[in-house]
């Protein structure tokens, strides 16, 4: 029997194995670390966002890096096809919030378990603290799989499935580039997403813990606008993290890595500046003989009250009546444009996903086979696809595991 080598058990490793496997090939998936799905276990915060019942329109605006590829992929195995693919193996979903697709007891553990249940049932060989340190084709078109200790395996395909290189900690320490360099292929320089931003103003340290809801952001290079959008921020002690600054990273990560940008935070965004003064102006007139820092509580949360007041320039102790025309309209500037300078990206440690990888160009986007090397397949994260965070990007693993799974002819 045709044999079929997985190199990487993570979650497009391990999809692809079970319905190869169910195709009647000789799986053999090989894993580095002593158990399968390492990063898997810690998605979603350890609940796993496994995917998202979107339409397949907004599966396909999710995807930031390359969506015209995934067309077929996302067409041949849809995220309908993995919720049905879960549920028929026995793990119950819902749905939450933005269609973000949860196994209904919230445990990662839970879709683990189902994949390595059904590998097992379909027959795939799992080699645990196997890890592939070279991959070369035979004259005649077969591959060896060098191991680190020495050992070697041959195989008829090769599915390198290794993830990219984002919390290395779990496996995934970017094998698979090199090997896609062993055989002449190109890679899209890699670099952190869904990652937290570093900020230069000294203020953002006094925020740190402060979750704002409701607030939109612009993000700009000069004058051009990178990215805008409303949601939910986060202070860190080295700058802004939470769901709207992931996002924007997406967008903005390699912007960053040549240079600063700037991030204006408008905390008030639903009022208008009319509205706003008008808001202003009422509370200012029902409190005139009040200190402003006694005053600023009603606009702001406790934290952020003493950085508005001194990024205000107005003196705390002022009196509300005391406080001039320009200095309310320089308040009020500041609530709908907070400006800090983006001075960069947080590293792979802290990043959900690698953007880069593989170059799609080289694989064809029915089967992920290479266009240069038939018989090598890559899926997942190893190639230059990534999306926003919503169960997408274990979509993208799931859909480019099918793919090739399907196609592989042996
Ligand atoms: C903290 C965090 C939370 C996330 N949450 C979500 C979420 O909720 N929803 C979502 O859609 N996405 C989420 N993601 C992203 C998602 O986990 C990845 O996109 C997905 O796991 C990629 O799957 P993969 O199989 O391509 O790679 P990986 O899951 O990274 O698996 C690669 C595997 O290959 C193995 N390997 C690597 N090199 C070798 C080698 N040389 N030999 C043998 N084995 C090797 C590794 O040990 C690893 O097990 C999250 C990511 C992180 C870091």
């Amino acid at each position: 029997m045709a044999t079929l080598a997985i190199v990487g058990g993570g979650a497009a490793g391990m999809l692809a194995s079970v319905f190869a496997a169910r195709r009647g090939l000789e799986v053999h998936l090989y894993e580095k670390n002593e158990k399968t799905g390492k990063k898997l276990y810690i998605t979603g915060k350890g609940r796993c966002n496994l995917t998202n019942a979107c339409s397949m329109e907004d599966l396909l605006e999710s995807v930031k890096s390359n969506p015209k590829f995934l067309y077929s992929a996302f067409y041949g195995f849809t995220n309908q096809d993995a919720m049905d693919f879960f549920e028929k193996e026995g793990l119950e979903l819902k749905v939450e919030r933005g269609g973000r697709v949860f196994p209904v007891s919230d445990r990662s553990a839970d879709v683990l378990d189902t994949l390595r249940r059904s590998m097992k049932k379909a027959g795939v060989h799992i080699h645990l603290h196997s890890e592939v340190k070279k991959l070369r084709q035979e004259p005649d078109g077969s591959f060896v799989l060098e191991f680190s200790e020495g050992a070697k395996k041959e195989a008829d395909a090769v599915f390198v499935a290794t993830g990219g290189v984002s919390y290395t900690s779990t496996g995934s320490t970017g094998d698979g580039y090199r090997f896609a360099e062993d055989f002449g292929m190109k890679i899209v320089y890699p670099c952190p997403s869904l990652v937290p931003f570093n900020v230069r103003e000294e203020f953002v340290k006094e925020l740190q813990g402060l979750s704002l809801k409701n607030v939109s952001i612009q993000i700009a290079d000069g004058r051009k606008v990178l990215y805008e959008d409303f949601g939910e921020m986060l202070f860190t002690h080295f700058g802004v993290s939470g769901p709207l600054i992931l996002t924007a990273s997406s967008v903005c990560a390699r912007k960053l890595k040549e240079k600063e940008l700037k991030l204006t935070l408008d905390l008030k965004p639903a009022l208008s500046e009319e509205q706003l003064d008008a808001r202003i102006l009422r509370e200012f007139e029902n409190n005139r003989n009040r200190q402003f820092k006694n005053v600023l509580p009603s606009f702001f949360p406790a934290k952020l009250v003493p950085v508005m007041q001194k990024l205000s320039g107005i003196s705390a102790d002022k009196k509300i009546h005391e406080i001039t025309k320009e200095e309310r309209f320089r308040f009020l500037r500041l609530m709908k444009g907070l400006e800090m300078t983006v001075t960069g990206l947080r590293g792979y440690n802290e990043a959900i996903i690698t953007k880069g990888g593989v170059s799609v160009r080289e694989i064809n986007p029915s089967t992920m086979e290479s266009k240069k090397v038939p018989g090598l397949f890559f899926i997942g994260e190893v190639l230059d696809l990534d999306a926003v965070t919503g169960g997408f990007n274990l979509q993208i693993a799931w859909s480019t595991a099918y793919a090739a799974a399907n196609a592989v002819k042996m």
